[in-house]
């Protein structure tokens, strides 16, 4: 049961001293309980009253951790129901299966891609996280293990088979990077709560339906099983919907421990056109599934499956930004011209690909407006004509160029003579309003007389 931020400060020393970063133990308790700080940024609370509150305060689906390093994939951890009631915690894993008995070429070329295809997108890399390998005969699980971490060592690995043993040859090879280990059913219950004992791996529950996937949770949860991934069984998109709707409502609003867990979903297991999975996939994104299995993941299919993603567990109250600084584009020198925009991510990767675009090299220069855009910025007082002049002295421009001209954005056209006024021997140029009309307005460019 959460505890309420009145119950927690119970349990703090009170001494108000704001070591945690935060004024008053009553704040701090408050943000404790709102699942906004952590009840280990304060040094004096006793062990006894972090393991109570740590244990209230854990999130309804619990965090499941795959393999490690650059190959560690974290599914979980999501404390609400609806993206606008906080945020989502971790996005959906894209995982490509490889059964152990296809042909060769297939596997290399599933492999490859798995670690080849990265994405930048508004200054964060997108890649697919997990390749699930399925015990078909053929090769071992073990040897294609294997073969995946010296082929594409950023992938965590889920090892899938209804054999123990073989899942546990899997798990010794994989090592340090230790895989989730799918197939416990109710038969089986008790040899992968040993599996999970002797590895310390996750594991993956498969139940013939929700009902039956409860009651073999519940078994694992018994038997001391911490970490697991649930599968409904449903093998439809609706019943797969369905299930998943059910289990985050049951988890979250109901504490419903069987179900608090992350859930694996099977696209590739639903039919057999790769568009249609990834139509699946997308659905699944979204109503929650923590991990999504396909039959390939092209590149058609795999980037806008990961913009999705960054769209649905982008923390919706904060928005992205870029740091401030000098950014220069296409390798300008000291008579390239000097433009200035806010941080806002999306700006900046709009700015700088019009500027790229137009093969004028440029000079950048990002302010931070907390992630606001140009317009807002300016109204919330975060991009006013004192506040640019005063980036512009300190960022160290003056020693990159001989001209002293500023390129500011058309929309902030009215602070032109503030600004002339708080830069005196700059010359204030108004851009355009639209990035789309830089690269014609760049070309024109001549730095002032
Ligand atoms: Fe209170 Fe602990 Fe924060 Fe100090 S560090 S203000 S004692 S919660």
């Amino acid at each position: 049961m959460a505890l309420t931020g009145i119950q927690i400060l119970k349990m703090l020393p009170k001494k108000n001293c704001g070591e945690c970063d935060i004024p008053t133990c009553l704040a701090f308790a408050m943000k404790v309980a709102a699942g906004q700080a952590e009840i280990e940024a304060c040094p004096y609370v006793s062990d006894e009253a972090k393991a109570t509150i740590g244990e209230a305060s854990a999130p309804p689906i619990r965090t499941i951790k795959i393999g490690t390093g650059d190959a560690q994939f974290t599914a979980g951890g999501e404390t609400c129901q609806f993206r606008h009631e906080k945020r989502f915690e971790n996005q959906t894993g894209l995982a490509v299966l490889i059964a152990t008995d296809e042909d060769a070429a297939s596997i290399d070329g599933k492999i490859k891609r798995a670690n080849d295809f990265v994405y930048e997108r508004v200054g964060v890399m997108m890649r697919n996280n997990l390749v699930a390998i399925k015990d078909k005969g053929g090769a071992s699980l073990a040897d294609m293990a294997k073969k995946v971490m010296e082929g594409a060592p950023q992938q965590a690995i889920i090892l899938m088979s209804d054999n123990v043993e073989n899942l546990k040859a899997g798990a010794e090879a994989c090592g340090d990077n230790k895989p989730l280990l799918y197939g416990a059913t109710g038969e089986n219950a008790d040899a992968f709560a040993g599996l999970a004992q002797d590895t310390g791996c996750a594991i993956g529950v498969k139940g013939k339906n929700l009902d039956d996937l409860v009651e073999t949770a519940d078994k694992l949860i018994a038997a001391g099983v911490k970490d697991m991934v649930i599968d409904t069984g449903a093998r439809t998109l609706k019943g797969a919907f369905e299930d998943n709707v059910v289990a985050r409502r049951a988890a979250v609003k109901d504490k419903f421990k069987a179900l608090g867990f992350p859930t694996i979903a099977f696209p590739c297991e639903m039919c057999d056109d790769l568009m249609m999975e990834a139509m699946i996939g997308s659905v699944l994104i979204a109503k929650y599934a923590g991990i999504t299995v396909f039959s390939d993941l092209q590149g058609d299919i795999l980037f806008p499956l990961l913009l999705e993603q960054l769209n649905i567990f982008t923390d919706p109250q904060r928005p992205m930004v870029v740091a401030e600084d000098i950014y220069p584009v296409t390798g300008p020198d000291e008579n390239s011209p000097v433009l200035i925009t806010c941080n806002f991510s999306l700006t900046y990767f709009i700015v700088s690909g019009e500027i790229e675009g137009s093969k004028v090299p440029s000079w950048l220069l990002i302010k931070d407006t907390e992630g606001l855009s140009v317009l807002t910025a300016w109204a919330a007082g975060k991009f006013g004509a004192d506040l640019i002049a005063m980036f512009v002295n300190k960022s160290g421009i003056l020693d990159k160029v001989k001209h002293r001209e500023l390129i500011i954005p058309g929309y902030l056209a009215t602070i032109k003579g503030e600004l002339e006024e708080e830069l005196p021997d700059w010359t204030i140029t108004i851009g355009p309003r639209e990035a789309g009309h830089l690269p014609a307005f760049l070309k024109e460019w001549k730095p002032a007389a």
